[in-house]
């Protein structure tokens, strides 16, 4: 990075506050109580991000008898699923440039399910009324050089050729610009059914109500220490108490599992975003960007923008940093040398 380049993007950081934007809501709701005691239910989720409460969520949905008890180690959605770029994609391969060159036979398919899921989810977000400010705007990939231009040329003809291209349009520089006017943009590539924007804490409290609802309990600050056989089912010991069931689900993420030949398995990589002040009219107006899609850059798919429901643009990705040894700590929730990157971008 040029010097004078580097001393803009110190300066625009200094006044920065470095918190996971979408937590600092007043929206927030209070934690639940810790477990204490002797608990026994039939389902046992544990782990409060998005895998564990649509888990609870499903089972009630399927069988509303059933008695599903849910422990989170802090609080419900503080971890990824309440800090992410809120990008709800139906693709379940990381986008159709990776899914092509990974699982070409199975592609279709795959799209397919990933169609049905993202319709799943915005039905119970209705269903629900969960308040996430879920838009389904859809996501451009866009263009900066002449050789993505041609790749995202090239996927779109793939996805003609295997029936995937409804929903998708294929933008020159103008088209492109007239969406989101960047001077860098050279064209870009709109899947307009694909991908949701949304508030990611918000649909993790939404979730978390939502099971409250149907009749999920849901104790936090309550970390499940082991797992062991008890009995026909198991038995997770917590710091107060003990939940014995019939079945025990894990959503646990990148933390330590509770089933210890499966850590070897899990690789944590950390990514960072940046979020600006709201745009005032006139900035908004500078840039175009009135139909609020997600962008993604076609050179990196972890590159990613957005605006949020009052306006200000976050983005983040870019770097995705593996620490040795697969370690997830608080210290490694900041990282100025990615902040610097992404605030030169
Ligand atoms: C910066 C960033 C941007 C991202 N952007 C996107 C995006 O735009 N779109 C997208 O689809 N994905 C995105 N992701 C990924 C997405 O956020 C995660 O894949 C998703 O949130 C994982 O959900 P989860 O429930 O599996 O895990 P988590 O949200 O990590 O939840 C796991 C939970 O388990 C709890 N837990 C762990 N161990 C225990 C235990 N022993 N006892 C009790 N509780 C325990 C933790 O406290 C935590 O709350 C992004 C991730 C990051 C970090």
């Amino acid at each position: 990075m040029a010097p004078v380049a580097m001393r803009l993007a110190a300066q625009s950081l200094s006044d920065a506050q470095p918190v996971p934007f979408w937590l600092e809501d007043p929206g927030k709701p209070g934690a639940l109580p810790a477990l204490t005691g002797t608990e026994k239910c039939d389902l046992l989720v544990v782990g409060g991000g998005y895998s564990g409460l649509w888990t609870a969520l499903l089972a009630k949905e399927r069988d509303p008898a059933q008695d599903v008890v849910l422990i989170e180690g802090h609080e419900v959605g503080w971890a990824a699923s309440g800090r992410n770029g809120g990008f709800c994609a139906a693709s379940l391969t990381h986008g159709f440039g990776n899914g092509l060159s990974r699982w070409p036979g199975e592609l279709p398919k795959l799209e397919r399910l990933g169609a049905a899921n993202l319709d799943a989810i915005e039905d119970a977000v209705a269903r629900y009324s969960l308040d996430c400010e879920f838009e389904r705007t859809g996501e451009i990939d866009v263009a900066t050089e002449a050789y993505q231009v041609e790749e995202l040329h090239e996927w779109y003809e793939e996805a003609e050729r295997l029936g995937l291209a409804e929903g998708l349009t294929l933008l020159d520089q103008d088209a492109v610009r007239a969406e989101v006017n960047s001077p860098t943009f050279r064209g870009g590539l709109w899947d307009r059914e694909g991908v949701a924007m949304l508030h990611p804490a918000k649909l993790a409290w939404g979730l978390k109500r939502a099971c409250l609802d149907l009749g999920v309990r849901i104790f936090e600050n309550t970390p499940g220490l082991d797992l062991v056989s008890a009995g026909a089912g198991m038995a997770v010991r917590t710091p107060y108490g003990r939940v014995a069931a019939r079945r025990v689900a894990l959503g646990t993420n990148v933390f330590p599992s509770l089933v210890r030949r499966l850590r070897p398995y899990t690789v944590p990589v950390y990514d960072y975003a940046l979020v600006t002040e709201p745009l005032t009219a006139e900035q908004l107006a500078s840039i175009g960007w009135k139909n609020r899609q997600g962008l993604g850059d076609s050179a990196n798919q972890f590159h990613y923008f957005r605006i949020t429901a009052d306006n200000r643009i976050l983005w983040g990705g870019y770097d995705a940093i593996y620490r040795f040894g697969g370690k997830v700590q608080a210290e490694m929730d900041h990282r100025p040398e990615t902040y610097l990157k992404l605030a030169e971008h």
